[in-house]
């Protein structure tokens, strides 16, 4: 059984198709990284996934349960990590914990325990009496990931865990994020940073206006779609331009940045080919070419 199963799942909102024909899967005790540019469904599809969205079209399975109809029961042994950080800033680290393990119904007994364990693997312990307003963003990140897991859940759904922090706190997360998974939790990470889902995910699910458009390890998809090695050519907006054109006329896969054309797959690259530099395809190759996004 997996922990999540999407088939043909699809949401709008009026005219808009957030949602268009979605498959998800999300095998026990592995970490999926869905990972898609600003507006490809992937908060709708973590909204579908806690019920806050009901799917128009489709069928989603979670531990077992059918959504919209079990959502109660598998909300009971899910983690879910907000987007938006919603702590209560009057209360404590340890009460905001606390208010957590009443509302997941962890008995008395098991509850110092509970939030022990919580606060050990977000490394919050020495803050435990702190009032939330008193932390630093790093720490109140940490705290919502702490608070989805006080009640031990089968399955965690991270909505774009380190969005808008800096590289040293998203490094923290990453550890945090790293310790769950070699726990054995099973876990639902979207995100629209590439080397997150490169660094923690087992599977990566690229989407793309609401639907699938590759999924696999992500150094499979690299070897997929983008091949081993990529030619940087750089140059004025009319060079790149003729080398675009040409590479094009080859049936050579390209993309564009700023400043260079990359042409992709180049270790099979033969005969006539443009100075450039050489480096190894990478992620981000795969997901310029398949969502045809910048990277921001
Ligand atoms: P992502 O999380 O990947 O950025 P979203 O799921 O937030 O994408 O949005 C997907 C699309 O659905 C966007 O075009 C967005 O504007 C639209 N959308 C999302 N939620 C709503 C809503 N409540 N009402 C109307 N449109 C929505």
């Amino acid at each position: 059984m997996s922990a999540i199963s999407l088939r043909g799942v699809v949401k709008r909102y009026g005219d808009v198709t957030a949602v268009n024909g979605l498959d998800l899967t999300v095998p026990t005790g592995t970490c999926v990284g869905l990972l898609g540019p600003n507006g490809a469904g992937k908060s709708t599809t973590m909204r579908l996934l806690t019920a806050q969205a009901i799917a128009d079209e489709g069928s989603i399975e979670i531990l077992g349960f059918t959504l919209p109809q079990e959502s109660k029961a598998a909300r009971a042994q899910m983690g879910v990590v907000p987007q938006l950080d919603n702590l209560d800033t009057t209360l404590t680290v340890e009460q905001n914990l606390l208010v957590f393990t009443h509302l997941y119904r962890v008995g008395r007994a098991e509850r110092r325990g509970a939030i022990d364990r919580a606060l050990d693997i977000a490394n919050l312990q020495d803050r435990r009496g702190a009032r939330v307003d008193e932390l630093s963003g790093g720490m109140r990140r940490r705290l919502l990931i702490a608070r989805a897991l006080v009640h031990e859940p089968r399955l965690v759904l991270l909505d774009e865990p380190t969005v808008g922090l800096d590289p040293q706190v998203r490094q923290e997360l990453w550890a945090l994020i790293d310790r769950l998974r070699s726990e054995g939790a099973s876990i639902l990470m979207s995100t629209h940073y590439i080397e997150e889902a490169e660094r923690l995910a087992d599977t990566v699910v690229v989407v793309s206006h609401g639907q699938h458009v590759a999924v696999g390890k992500p150094s499979d998809l690299v070897v997929e779609h983008a091949g081993r090695e990529a030619l940087e050519v750089y140059g004025p907006p009319t060079r790149l331009r003729e080398v675009e054109a040409a590479a094009q006329g080859r049936g050579w896969p390209t993309r564009r940045t700023g400043t260079s054309v990359t042409i992709l797959r180049a270790e099979g690259l033969e005969g006539e080919v443009p100075e450039g530099e050489r480096r190894l395809a990478n992620l981000e190759d795969v997901f310029v070419l398949l969502t045809g996004e910048e990277i921001s």
